[in-house]
């Protein structure tokens, strides 16, 4: 039985299919899977193994560095609470540099693995479950692409942002799935046998922000060097589909082969990569195409 998918902001019947099972709303500019075909979460793939993995470990250096520079530049910000906080290594940094941060995480072993620096700042659990202690900034990095539900957990965020306090989220760019250029065709908000559940364009989180009583402070998009390598060595089947996004993954074997060298080399030398595709990267960016999306917003309301 096909059950229809439905828009999670607006409620919409969604139509327009993108890829990987992905459909359009043209409302909020958002894509999303029906219930039937969403993959849940596998506590393998975000366990003790991927958490400890230097590759992992590197990777979200370069990103809790970038991310730094952002809130460094916050007025009155000092304390944060890490929603989804993995292996705590953006906690870690940010109270190394002075601020008060907290992480949650649902995961009992990225806690235990985010403990073994710092006993104090983290817990385990959803933002619903713990103290109503509020904070001058939450991020969630990485995270609300796995939200079904968005509108429930940025309702939650509310409740726990003191007056005028800040949201970062990052996410991956369904814009960036520009079928016109070929180093932006495989990136990962539509990706198969992930469990991304959500896709948001930069328009799409800032009109839901915005609705929710936010005000958007600035929106950025991302390409770091791995993305833009996994995306060099993916052919895609280029059928266009509306609104210019690209359709299908499929990847010839030869591309295969050469991706498969490419992560291998990447679990080596991503400081030299970084380095070396700087203006790549940068170029990348242009129209905010890049890979990753950041939007602060600032919530303007004491109401939830
Ligand atoms: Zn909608």
């Amino acid at each position: 039985m096909t059950t229809e998918t439905k828009c999670p902001l607006c409620e919409a019947v969604l139509t327009t299919e993108l890829t990987s099972k992905f459909y359009y709303c043209s409302n909020c500019h958002i894509a999303t899977r029906s219930e039937e075909n969403l993959c849940e979460t596998n506590p393998e793939w975000f366990g003790t193994e991927w958490a400890n993995s230097p590759a992992t470990k590197r990777e979200f250096l370069h990103r809790v560095k970038h991310t730094y520079k952002l809130i460094k530049k916050l007025e009155g910000v000092r304390s944060v609470l890490d929603v989804g906080c993995g292996n705590g290594i953006l906690v870690h940094f940010l109270n190394d540099k002075g601020y008060w941060a907290h992480g949650i995480d649902s995961s009992n072993e990225a806690i235990s693995i985010a403990r073994e620096k710092d006993k104090w700042h983290f817990t385990t659990g959803t933002i619903d479950s713990t103290s109503e202690t509020k904070f001058d900034l939450i991020t969630l990095m990485e995270v609300l692409e796995h939200i079904q539900y968005p509108k429930q957990l940025i309702h939650s965020i509310k409740k726990r942002l003191e007056p005028g306090g800040y949201l970062i989220i990052e996410v991956p760019n369904l814009a960036a799935q520009d079928s016109k250029s070929l180093w932006r065709r495989h990136l990962s908000a539509t990706e198969y046998n992930t469990d991304h559940k959500v896709a948001y364009t930069p328009v799409g989180l800032i009109k839901f922000l915005t609705e929710e009583g936010f005000e958007i402070k600035k929106l950025t998009t991302v390409t770091y060097a791995k993305h833009m390598l996994l995306s060099l060595g993916t052919i895609q089947s280029s059928v266009k589909k509306p609104l210019g996004f690209i359709d299908g993954s499929k990847k010839t074997n030869y591309a295969k082969k050469v991706l498969g060298v490419i992560h291998s080399q990447i679990q080596r030398c991503t400081p030299f990569l970084n380095i070396l595709l700087y203006p790549a990267t940068k170029f990348s960016q242009l129209k905010n195409k890049g890979a990753v999306l950041v939007v602060i917003g600032q919530y303007q309301s004491k109401q939830s």
